[in-house]
C-alpha cells in the first residue's frame, strides 16, 4: 500500500485549532487527532473502532489495519482497492460510507469512515427471522439508488450482502467493505477474479470465474429474497447445479411483486438482469427503478424519507 495521501480528502476545517499532542506537522492527521471509544468489531484484517475526532467532536468509525497481518496474509490489495474504490465514489451518495481521511503510523494502517451506529442489517435479519414487506422496498430501493450511483463511477462492489450493509443514526443503509470492489477500466468488461461471498454468486462467477456490474444485481436479487424470506435463495456452492439452473422456489405467501423482480433479477444471462442493461434497454436502470415494486418508493425523497419501523 502506498503512503497515505489525504490530497482527494480534505481535513476538518477546524483543523488549525486542534489540540491534539502529537499532531503532525506538515497538516496531516494522526492517530493522535482522534479519541478511540469502544470497539465496533473485528474483521479478517483489521479492527474497527468508534472515534471522535478531538477537533471538532465529529464521531467516526476508524479502521486500523494491522500492515503486518497484510503482508504475512498478502492482503495488500485488498486494502488498496478498498481505498482506491472509496477515494473514487467520494462523498457523492448517501447510501455509500465515505471515507474521509487516511493516514498510517509505524504499524497500522487507518481508514476514517461514516460511522453507522446501527450495525449491519444481517444482524437485524437474524433478530427477526424477516424484514417487513415495506422495510424490504425501502431497504431494496436504497440498495438500487446506491448502486446506480457506484456503477455510474465505474465501481463494482462484488460482495453485496448483508453483512456489508450497514445501518446509521436514521437506518438508513451504508453499503461498505469495498475491498474486493473494482475501478472497472472504460468498457466496463467483466472482471476474472473469484471474490464473493458463496451464497450470493452469480452463475457467471461459477461458470467463467467472471464478475462485472450485473453481479451486483444478481446479488441484489438474493438479498431481497432474504430479507422477505429469512433464508438464503441458495446455501451456497454446494448448490452451484441450482444457481446455473436457477432452480429455487418462492415460500408460501412470498410478495408477488416481489416475486417478479427477483425472477428479473436472477437471470443467468447478466446482460439480461433487471438493471444491468444498457440504458434504454427494457434492463436498464430505470427499469429497475420503475419496476411495481417500487411504485411506492419516491425516489427524490429516498433519503430524506424516514425509514419504516424495522419489524
Ligand atoms: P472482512 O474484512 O473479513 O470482510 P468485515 O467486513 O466484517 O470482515 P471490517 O470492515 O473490518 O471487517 O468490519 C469489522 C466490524 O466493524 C464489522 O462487524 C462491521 O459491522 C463493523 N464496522 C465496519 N465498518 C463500520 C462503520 N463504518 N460503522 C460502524 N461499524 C462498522
Amino acid at each position: 500500500v502506498p503512503d497515505d495521501d489525504q490530497a482527494p480528502l480534505k481535513p476538518p476545517a477546524s483543523r488549525a485549532q486542534s489540540k491534539s499532542r502529537n499532531s503532525s506537522v506538515n497538516g496531516r492527521l494522526t492517530a493522535d487527532d482522534f479519541e478511540f471509544l469502544d470497539e465496533l468489531g473485528e474483521g479478517s484484517y483489521s479492527t474497527v473502532y468508534h472515534g471522535r475526532l478531538r477537533a471538532t467532536g465529529q464521531e467516526y468509525a476508524i479502521k486500523r489495519i494491522d500492515k503486518a497481518h497484510l503482508k504475512r496474509h498478502q492482503k495488500e490489495a485488498t486494502a488498496l482497492a478498498e481505498k482506491n474504490t472509496l477515494v473514487r465514489l467520494g462523498s457523492g451518495h448517501p447510501g455509500i460510507v465515505r471515507l474521509h481521511w487516511t493516514f498510517q503510523d509505524e504499524w497500522s494502517l487507518f481508514f476514517v469512515l461514516d460511522l453507522a451506529r446501527n450495525g449491519e442489517l444481517q444482524t437485524r435479519i437474524s433478530r427477526m427471522g424477516s424484514l417487513s414487506i415495506e422495510c424490504v422496498r425501502y431497504y431494496s430501493a436504497q440498495i438500487v439508488d446506491a448502486l446506480g450511483y457506484m456503477h455510474s463511477k465505474g465501481v463494482i462492489h462484488r460482495d453485496l450482502k448483508p453483512e456489508n450493509l450497514l445501518l446509521d443514526d436514521a437506518f438508513r443503509i451504508k453499503i461498505t467493505d469495498f475491498g474486493t470492489g473494482k475501478i472497472l477500466d472504460s468498457g466496463g468488461e467483466p472482471t476474472k477474479t473469484f471474490v464473493g461471498t458463496a451464497q450470493y454468486v452469480s452463475p457467471e462467477l461459477l461458470e467463467h470465474n467472471e464478475s462485472s456490474k450485473s453481479s451486483d444485481f444478481w446479488a441484489l436479487g438474493c438479498i431481497i429474497y432474504q430479507m422477505i424470506a429469512g433464508r438464503f435463495v441458495f446455501r451456497g456452492l454446494s448448490d452451484w447445479q441450482k444457481i446455473k439452473q436457477l432452480e429455487y422456489s418462492f415460500p408460501e405467501g412470498f410478495d408477488d411483486q416481489a416475486q417478479d423482480l427477483i425472477r428479473k433479477l436472477l437471470v443467468r444471462d447478466p446482460d439480461q438482469r433487471l438493471g444491468a442493461g444498457p440504458p434504454g434497454s427494457p434492463w436498464d436502470m430505470d427499469a429497475l427503478r420503475n419496476h411495481p415494486f417500487f411504485s411506492g418508493i419516491n425516489w427524490r425523497t429516498l433519503w430524506t424519507d424516514p425509514a419504516p419501523p424495522l419489524e
